[in-house]
């Protein structure tokens, strides 16, 4: 689960980081008040949504010429004038997709002066299997570009989880950030800060881009993108409170009242799967041949019927679907399970597009059996080669 930069920071806060003053709003209305109660001259109207590079954002409504998600306002009448702008207004970003977000709620807060944006992550190292901190000097743009162009300004430090982050591995960061006088000081008391959060809140990733240097020599937490384990989600009431809805899709929240593993995508043919690996493979082979998944969708091992014709109904609501291909490698899972909720979820919501069908393992010809005498206008498939060429050629009509 995601959560905004505004609360992000009131959290991180909480824990003592070095955070500017602001205050959120969801109404142009509030805009002034909000403003007021900072010190200014400089402000900053930040759009709140779950989504980076809002700065270099445009604004759907409003044209390529105007300004981006993340705005600098000299007086309280620009905050105001700025807020008007923006609310109500669909963000595009690098990654919103090209939908973008509409951006509902805004946060007001204290301009800061910037001399150095540095970058600082913690996030699961896979190699170590610790949990490290990522830093860069290179921070405020485009993490992945300067990974991609110039590897060698990113440190990954792996943390010890008995031992925690040591005086060791603050002077490591702090060198790798090149900071010295106070925002050495700084850094070395966040740092432990920063991942007594990351560990107590059960995050997956909190990613500070950037963590500033201001003129004045002392650091800052600038942005906070924070995500949480949705494993551990049921210990904390508090972070489950942050979650706002309007920022997820409505039917990965269907999916994961029945504990589907669901991801929705771009493209027109919605996939049923069972195992994460199978359905990777699958979605690779739809590509393959030249069409685009509408979804990651993995069953899991022993999905009920229920879950099944759930999972199917959650497929045809997309309005973009325009073909489902089914894939299941029977083990834990039976066919005959998987033929029988397919059945039951045509029979309720209808099947207005091609569904191919490829079953294969325990209880197969039973499956086989059930949806060949089900009257359904289903395709076959031997393999999943079969399949994936056969759903890409219908839907390609
Ligand atoms: P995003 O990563 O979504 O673009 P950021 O919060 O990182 O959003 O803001 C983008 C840029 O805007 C920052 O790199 C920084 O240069 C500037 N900025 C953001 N907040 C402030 C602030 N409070 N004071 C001054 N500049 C800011
Ligand atoms: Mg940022």
């Amino acid at each position: 689960m995601n959560i905004h930069e505004y609360q992000a920071k009131a959290l991180l806060k909480g824990y003592g980081a070095p955070v500017a003053n602001g205050v959120p709003i969801f109404k142009a209305e509030d805009a002034k008040a909000a403003a007021e109660a900072l010190p200014g001259p400089l402000y900053v109207v930040k759009s709140q949504i779950h989504a980076g590079g809002r700065g270099k954002g445009k604004f759907k409504e409003l044209g390529p010429d105007a300004k981006g998600g993340v705005r600098l306002a000299k007086s309280v009448d620009e905050v105001v004038k700025n807020a008007q702008e923006m609310l109500g207004n669909t963000l595009v970003t690098k990654q919103t997709g090209d939908a973008g977000k509409q951006v509902n709620r805004l946060y007001i807060e204290d301009g800061a002066d910037i001399d150095r944006e540095l970058y600082l992550s913690i996030l699961v190292d896979r190699s170590t299997g610790k949990n490290a901190f990522v830093v860069s000097t290179e921070g405020g743009m485009d993490i992945e570009a300067v990974a991609e162009e110039t590897p060698e300004k990113i440190l990954t430090l792996p943390i010890d989880p008995a031992a925690g982050v040591t005086a060791d591995d603050c002077v490591t960061l702090c060198d790798a950030l090149k900071l010295d006088g106070d925002a050495r000081a700084d850094a070395a008391s966040l740092f432990p800060i920063l991942y007594k959060a990351y560990v107590e809140k059960d995050m997956s990733l909190l990613e500070i881009n950037p963590l500033i240097v201001m003129t004045d020599g002392h650091v800052r937490v600038l942005d906070a993108k924070v995500s949480f384990d949705g494993n551990a989600l049921f210990r904390h009431d508090d972070i489950m409170a942050l979650r706002d809805k309007t920022e997820e899709d409505e039917k990965e929240i269907e999916a994961s009242k029945y504990d589907l593993a669901y991801v929705a995508l771009d493209g027109n043919i919605g996939c049923m799967v069972n195992g994460a690996g199978l359905a990777m493979a699958t979605m690779d082979i739809i590509k393959l041949y030249g069409a685009e998944p509408a979804n990651f969708l993995d069953v899991g091992g022993g999905a009920s019927k229920e879950k099944v014709t759930a999972a199917f109904k959650i497929i045809t609501a997309d309005p973009a679907v325009e073909g489902i291909l089914v894939n299941i490698f029977g083990g834990i899972m039976k066919c005959d399970v998987i033929a029988e909720g397919v059945v039951a979820a045509v029979k309720e919501v209808g099947l207005k597009v091609p569904l191919v069908v490829r079953l294969e393992g325990t209880n197969v010809e039973l499956g086989k059996k059930i949806i060949n005498e089900s009257g359904l206008n289903v395709i076959a498939a031997d393999d999943l080669d079969d399949a994936a060429q056969k759903i890409v050629k219908a839907v390609k009509g």
